[in-house]
């Protein structure tokens, strides 16, 4: 067969357990939506009812409210002349504003649509320099691009912490809200304390009273509103496995546009699909020179073979068993540069295994350094993420949204590669992590009713400290 899981039974599922709506779309034009289960070996996580029925609800809104509708074009004419409006609907809208590396944005547009469902607002998509190249339109007989003649897409790049309009800065003045008037929410890691009031109860209900907000951001925020008591209930309910958000969200938002499939399947078929076992090895070094650094090397060696993901390499001082019913392991690298896999996979070359496996090596591509505003290079980078989440055991390196979201659209509990320091490699060099969920790296620490700090890791057993970043808070 030409892929390891195309003939299990479990795999006819192409809805993925009821999360993607089974009419309004046309299949040839985005490949990926139902094709997806597949290439996956099985889904351990059913989405709850609840969330299916949200879904289904929202698609509606969705539909009712978007572009090309009257609802739409009143909120946008009267965003525009900036007049106070005399007409009420139901249409409220969220624009998420393009910005970051893939990773980071795969994550907010997360963050922002689950806020979305739990807020009853159309999320609307700007798409940057290539979001509508990458991602098929998720919601069925509508688009959520933000059309590109919309009034405000041109002062997006002046939105900044200092904006009169961001909700910040709006309390700090004392503005009030109307709902007529837009607040920029300003979700950005370097977000101030003002910023960060977005996250409490009341602010909330300010917050909401707003036809159009307009959501800048880098971080993914999912775990704070679990932490919100407007919120918490619902997505108890939507969410009964917590460590689930992204996972089901993430496989519900983003799928591979024809051209990313294609370089997504052509590659498992070529390379993957034959295989016992694939490890995934996602390599991310945040240093300014680009290496290769002996320290990281040697982290990824300790800790596959430590935690027997990898086998050992022997001398070869006798004749090996016979290699005909050895297992093979595919090791797939994801990483801007090729030291690491060439090493290892020369490594596998040169010696035997001592469990008599066969190893092979894989990388996709080598791009030297980020360059987030070339769409191939985007498209790489989308597919590379996309491979990762395709395999059966994941290596991730700390900090990384590249990883998170792999190990979050493959259900994986990845092993994190700690950090370095002073280009050491550190003690334990990996760890498997607690759940599959994405950190969020600079929550709030405040408690909105006592109005003073908190330590937000330590208040529910669902939301703890992260382990690659100790500072940052998860869903487990
Ligand atoms: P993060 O910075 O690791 O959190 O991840 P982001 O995805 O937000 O930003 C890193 C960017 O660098 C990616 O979007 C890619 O453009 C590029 N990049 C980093 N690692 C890789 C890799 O392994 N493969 C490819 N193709 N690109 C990468």
């Amino acid at each position: 067969s030409l892929s390891r899981f195309r003939n299990s039974p479990t795999n006819k599922d192409r809805t993925l357990g009821g999360l993607l709506a089974t009419s309004g779309f046309d299949d040839q034009s985005c490949l990926s939506r139902y094709r997806t289960a597949f290439y996956r070996k099985n889904i351990p996580h059913k989405p709850s009812r609840y969330l299916i029925q949200k879904l289904r609800a929202h698609e509606s809104l969705q539909k009712r409210c978007g572009p090309g509708t009257n609802s739409y074009r009143k909120a946008v004419e009267q965003l525009r002349s900036g007049q106070r409006s005399n007409f009420d609907q139901d249409c409220n809208y969220l624009v998420w504003i393009s910005y970051s590396g893939l990773g980071n944005r795969i994550l907010t547009v997360a963050s922002a649509f689950l806020y979305s469902l739990l807020t009853n607002r159309v999320l609307l998509i700007d798409r940057g320099k290539d979001m509508n190249d990458l991602f098929c339109e998720p919601f069925p007989e509508t688009s959520w691009l933000l059309p590109l003649d919309f009034p405000l897409t041109n002062t997006f790049a002046n939105f900044s912490i200092t904006s009169p309009e961001s909700y910040g800065n709006m309390i700090m003045n004392k503005a009030g809200v109307h709902k007529d008037n837009f607040i920029y929410l300003h979700l950005d890691h370097g977000y101030n304390d003002n910023d960060k009031l977005f996250f409490c109860e009341e602010d909330q209900k300010t917050i909401q009273n707003a036809r159009w907000l307009m959501l800048r951001s880098d971080i993914y925020f999912v775990p704070s509103l679990f932490l919100n008591s407007l919120f918490k209930d619902e997505l108890n309910q939507l969410f009964p496995e917590k460590d689930t958000v992204f996972h089901h969200l993430g496989r519900y938002l983003f799928h591979p546009t024809n051209a990313v499939w294609g370089l997504i399947t052509r590659y498992y078929d070529s390379y993957l699909a034959k295989t016992d076992e694939i490890v995934g090895i996602q390599v991310r070094v945040f240093e300014i020179d680009p290496g290769p650094f002996r320290h990281v090397l040697d982290q990824i060696i300790s800790c596959t073979q430590n935690e027997g993901l990898l086998p050992q390499t022997v001398v070869q001082d006798e004749i090996g068993p016979p290699a005909f019913n050895a297992k093979s392991k595919a090791v797939l690298f994801t990483s801007l540069n090729m030291g690491y896999y060439e090493h290892i996979r020369s490594m596998y070359w040169e010696s035997p295994t001592s469990t008599g496996e066969i190893v092979s090596v894989y990388q996709p591509s080598y791009e030297g350094y980020q360059q987030s505003e070339r769409n191939k290079h985007n498209r790489k980078a989308w597919a590379e993420m996309y491979l990762l989440s395709l395999t059966d055991k994941l290596v991730t390196s700390g900090w990384s949204t590249f990883g998170y979201v792999a190990q979050g659209l493959g259900g994986l509990k990845p092993w994190i590669m700690f950090r370095p320091e002073n280009r050491t490699v550190p003690n334990p060099p990996c760890r498997r992590d607690m759940s599959m969920e994405p950190c969020f790296h600079s929550p709030p620490f405040y408690d909105c009713k006592k109005k003073q700090g908190i330590d937000t890791g330590k208040l529910v057993p669902h939301v703890k400290h992260c382990d690659d970043i100790t500072w940052g808070i998860k869903l487990v």
